[in-house]
């Protein structure tokens, strides 16, 4: 099969392994850089250009979108499947997954366990959004926000209401969330791969720190995980329409709540961690689904 991988950056751990996976198996790899790609618009005709030349011939994509580029990413994904070229994910399910509020609302409709959790852009009553989700302790996070930053922990419905306040000024979207105070700091990454969870990490935030993340400073470990929160993680993929996805789940006191669905989840710590070729595993359902215009939305 000719594969091409969306990515900005090919050094990328994740990017050489899809690459080298595919080659192991024997396919045609590329890797496409699409802020690079240029398209027509047009009813017969959708093409993609990159560095002077048309892409085609290929049978699936691989998209590697990273948050900053979501948007127009979106778009090339879309222009492929237009071509009906086959998207390992497609970008319907990318940007509804992107979008947290969408996210939130469309997991709350089939009944998926999330932390309680508030919208707002310019709320006019603070104290009523607090107590909208049960009153402190809350977690106050920008919706925009990758990596940890940008969220606030507030132990008091004052602290949260302050902080409200400023990122009132901020002209942003912002949630504001139950605390799941007896996760303690640990949340599980499952890496949902076609409706399996193929691999799992627990990550533990660092002493006196609540946010797991790996870039600050938590660590990651293997985890045997509860049948309903691998149900939890396959249901949650599926509402959103990915066949690979990252689900990240709390363990709290009503169960596995969901808090994020990846569309580009990484393969570095989740590999080195559970010793399982995630890459591979990709490659292979690529293998079985690839198929002209096999796709579920044809960007609709
Ligand atoms: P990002 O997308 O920037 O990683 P998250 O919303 O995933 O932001 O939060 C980062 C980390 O903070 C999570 O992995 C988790 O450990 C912790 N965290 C976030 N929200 C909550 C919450 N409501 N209750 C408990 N811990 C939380
Ligand atoms: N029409 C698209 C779909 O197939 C978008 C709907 C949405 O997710 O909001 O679901």
């Amino acid at each position: 099969m000719k594969i091409a991988i969306l990515s900005r950056n090919r050094r990328l751990y994740s990017t050489r392994r899809l690459v080298q996976a595919a080659q192991e198996r024997g396919h045609d790899v590329r890797v496409i850089d699409v802020l690079r790609c240029y398209m027509n618009i047009a009813p017969h005709h959708p093409e993609i250009h990159y560095r002077g030349q048309k892409l085609e011939g290929f049978d699936a994509v691989i998209p590697r979108i990273g948050a900053s580029v979501t948007f127009y990413g979106a778009a090339v994904v879309r222009q492929f499947e237009m071509q009906g070229v086959y998207s390992l994910n497609e970008s319907v399910a990318i940007t509804r997954s992107r979008d947290k509020l969408r996210a939130h609302q469309l997991l709350a409709r089939k009944g998926i366990g999330m932390p309680v959790t508030g919208f707002a852009y310019a709320p006019d009553d603070t104290a009523d959004l607090v107590g909208l989700v049960g009153g402190a302790p809350v977690v106050v996070k920008l919706t925009e926000g990758t990596q940890g930053r940008g969220i606030v922990l507030c132990e008091t419905d004052k602290a949260a209401e302050s902080v409200i306040e400023a990122f009132r000024d901020l002209d942003a979207y912002f949630l504001v969330q139950e605390f799941v105070e007896e996760a303690k700091g640990a949340d599980i990454r499952c890496f949902v791969i076609g409706g399996r969870v193929v691999a799992a990490m627990l990550r533990q935030a660092k002493t006196g720190e609540f946010r797991s993340n790996l870039h600050r400073g938590g660590a990651a470990s293997k985890v045997r995980i509860t049948p309903e929160e691998r149900s939890t993680a396959v249901r949650a993929a599926k509402i959103m329409g990915l066949s690979v996805a990252g689900v990240d789940i709390l363990r709290s006191n009503h169960g596995p709540v969901v808090m994020e669905v990846n569309s580009s989840p990484g393969l570095e710590g989740i590999e080195t961690v559970s010793g399982v070729d995630i890459a591979s595993r990709i490659i292979e359902h690529i293998e079985k689904n690839a198929r002209p215009g096999n796709t579920k939305t044809k960007g609709t």
